[in-house]
């Protein structure tokens, strides 16, 4: 069969062929290519092609595809049964493991640089949370659940449970997963209240979430200046990468922590893709800041369908059954997912990570340099072992940044690259993956495939 057929053949059955957008060649063209196994940093594709996977499942693949270690726990998890709806002890085990890579970080104290709002209006909000003094750990209980999705629409309704207010502030480019509230993406100003960026999210629950440009601490002043009292959270990916790698600006998560706190609003830190891939600790372990809610998803799964939310107890104890926040799932902490996770997290040691920034640091070099040669106007941006292209002359900070750019350039240089052998996201607008099983082969047919594949980019018209 060919790439074409499977194509053709998924798109009678399944809307655009493709089970989640993100895999579509739409932005690229061509037919995506319909993969039947993974081995190491490798995939395979209907037709026999193997292709080095800079796409690594868009992340989980901290590892690589059908990591031994991975493979044997999940095979013994289901050999004693796919699900029982009932708790499991790996569940414990795996908490267990969230919080002792979180445990590692130092956080800044609470209580020292977060004043009680003295803005009169914020009386009306019910209760603030209660900061002790203590040097509270970020996470002291976590919550498993099926996806990254799940994980941010409970950790705003958290949100919401703990500070009796309705408002949440996103940043435009920021991606949360697919739940209503987070689909706003006004792409506007200030303070705007955000329209759906969806069709089927009413306006109303549109209308909950505040879009910021990210970066702007200038915005966010003013966002609470106007909304404070009714703002229960700021929800901001760790670092972003679903527009393309965009890193905070030094500083500027911490700004988050101190703002909402003064505020009496909550911060969510979304660590869904960055968490256990940028560092043991995820972003977190490279710049600690007072998170209140942190999101997990991707790489605790170890590829399979495994996410989850973790906070200091006084916050998760508002999840039912303990407290008035429902969040429920059949398949939550699903013991075959669950296996997965823990063995990922278990095999991911100081060596994966070391390799992993290794070799993104050699590709994303490389990428740099070959551009550079090829005479196009570019910048490699990066957060932590993640990059990705900017085809401009200099570093976008936010959105309307990094929509700046001759995107057209990316089609024919990823399929130059997919030529060659080499899978990369099939947007300009996504995060490169590696993983630690990029072996100095599979580096070299990537770094072999990048000349011509700046050249396809050079001769790019719109
Ligand atoms: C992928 C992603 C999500 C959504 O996770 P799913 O498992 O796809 O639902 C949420 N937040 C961030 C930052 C992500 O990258």
């Amino acid at each position: 069969m060919s790439n074409q057929t499977a194509f053709d053949e998924a798109s009678t059955v399944i809307p655009g062929g493709v089970n989640s957008p993100v895999r579509a060649f739409r932005s690229v063209g061509g037919a995506p290519r319909f993969l039947v196994s993974g081995h190491g940093s490798y995939v395979v594709d209907v037709e026999g092609r193997e292709y080095v996977d800079l796409v690594c499942s868009w992340g989980p693949l901290l590892l690589g595809h059908a990591h031994p270690q991975v493979l044997d726990a999940v095979h013994q998890a289901v050999s004693r049964g796919l699900s029982f709806g009932a708790s499991t002890p790996a569940e414990t085990e795996l908490a267990e493991a969230v919080i002792a890579r979180l445990a590692r970080i130092e956080v800044p104290d609470r209580s020292s640089s977060q004043p009680r709002s003295t803005d009169p209006r914020s009386g009306a909000a019910p209760q603030a949370p209660e900061r002790a003094s203590r040097d509270a750990a970020v996470v002291e209980q976590v919550r498993l659940v099926s996806t990254g999705t799940e994980a941010t629409m409970t950790a705003i309704r958290l949100a919401r449970g703990v500070t009796g207010r309705s408002l949440v502030i996103k940043f435009a480019g920021h991606y949360h997963g697919h739940s209503d509230g987070l689909l706003a993406d006004a792409g506007s100003g200030l303070a705007t209240l955000a329209l759906p960026s969806s069709a089927g999210v009413p306006a109303e629950i549109a209308a909950q979430t505040l879009v910021l440009p990210y970066n702007d601490r200038a915005a966010v002043e003013a966002a609470f200046a106007e909304f404070g009292p009714r703002i229960a959270a700021i929800i901001v990916e760790a670092a972003s990468a679903n527009m393309g790698v965009v890193a905070p600006q030094p500083g500027f998560n911490a700004f988050l922590a101190q703002t909402t706190h003064a505020h009496g609003a909550l911060l969510i830190v979304d660590e869904v893709l960055t968490g256990f891939r940028v560092s043991p600790a995820g972003w977190l372990g490279l710049e600690p800041v007072a998170a209140d809610i942190v999101t997990f998803g991707k790489v605790i799964g170890g590829g399979m369908p495994l996410a989850a939310l973790g906070a200091r107890r006084e916050i998760m104890e508002h999840l039912a059954p303990l407290g008035p926040v429902y969040q429920a799932g059949t398949l939550s902490g699903n013991p075959v997912a669950v296996a997965a996770g823990l063995a990922t997290l278990q095999a991911a040691d100081a060596a994966v990570y070391a390799r992993v920034d290794a070799v993104a640091a050699t590709i994303s070099t490389a990428v740099d340099d070959a551009l550079s040669a090829a005479g196009v106007e570019h910048v490699v941006s990066r957060a932590g072992n993640l990059f990705s292209i900017q085809f401009r002359p200099a570093l976008a900070r936010d959105y309307a940044g990094v929509q700046r750019q001759e995107a057209f350039r990316y089609g024919p240089f990823f399929h130059a690259m997919l030529d060659a052998g080499v899978s990369l996201p099939p947007s300009a607008y996504e995060a490169w993956f590696v993983s630690a099983a990029h072996d100095d082969a599979a580096v070299s047919r990537v770094l072999d495939a990048l000349p011509a594949a700046a050249r396809a980019a050079a001769a790019a018209r719109p």
